[in-house]
């Protein structure tokens, strides 16, 4: 855990208990796997739940306070994109015959993060 953590707003702030507005559970956009995880409410570090072929960039990550904005991110074509890159690095980590091969499916793995990166900007 460390400064190197990405920082993680929460999309969503679930029910309010009486009398605690930061919610009882906080859903977020994981910064590794890209999907969804549920943590319970509360600035501060925590241990993403991370499945898929995604996963194994998986490190921590740090939760900061919802700020209230609506959530913009169109999830149907984030879920394609990451289903897209989890395709593609599946492809990328398979045994190649050609270091041409090779080169190209880790290109293209690459070029596929960041395509479903780009659906999840990170609070500065
Ligand atoms: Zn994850």
């Amino acid at each position: 855990m460390n400064d190197d953590c990405p920082k993680v707003r929460p999309f969503k702030v679930n029910p309010p208990r009486r009398g605690r507005d930061e919610g009882t559970t906080w859903e977020i956009d994981c910064p590794f796997c890209f999907r969804v995880h549920t943590h319970g409410a509360g600035i501060g570090a925590r241990v993403p739940h991370c499945s898929g072929p995604l996963a194994s960039f998986t490190t921590s990550y740090v939760l900061v306070e919802p700020d209230g904005t609506p959530d913009t991110v169109d999830r149907k074509a984030a879920a394609k994109a990451r289903r897209r890159a989890e395709r593609a690095v599946v492809a990328r980590d398979r045994p190649q015959r050609s270091p041409a091969m090779a080169e190209r499916l880790a290109r293209e793995a690459e070029e596929a993060i960041a395509a479903v990166a780009a659906f999840f900007p990170r609070p500065s």
